[in-house]
């Protein structure tokens, strides 16, 4: 059941349906978005687009050049767990990111 305030028609609803019963949502929409809060509104400014999205191709590096940092990234990443096991930096020195696939 909607709230009140939605029932009276002066709030946007949500454009979404649901997948179950193929009904409209009955929810109202967020702030400056067509949908509500359950069907993926985000504010336009937080939505990553053109060359700050993660997935956006550059062309910067090929399959090769990229498999090669890969092994020399692993390469580093044990040499630093060596040097940490030796005691050779006098402290433990941790690296960056998360650990790279051989
Ligand atoms: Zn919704």
């Amino acid at each position: 059941m909607p709230m009140p305030h939605v029932r009276s028609g002066l709030v946007p609803t949500c454009r979404a349906h649901s997948k179950r019963t193929g009904l409209p949502c009955q929810n109202m929409c967020a702030f400056g978005s067509p949908v509500c809060r359950m069907h993926g509104a985000r504010r336009p400014e937080s939505i990553s687009r053109g060359m700050e999205h993660p997935n956006y191709r550059h062309g910067n590096e090929t399959r090769a050049q990229r498999a090669e940092r890969r092994r020399k990234s692993f390469e580093l990443h044990q040499l630093v767990g060596l040097g940490n096991a030796t005691g050779l930096f006098g402290g433990k020195v941790k690296l960056k990111g998360r650990k790279p696939n051989g």
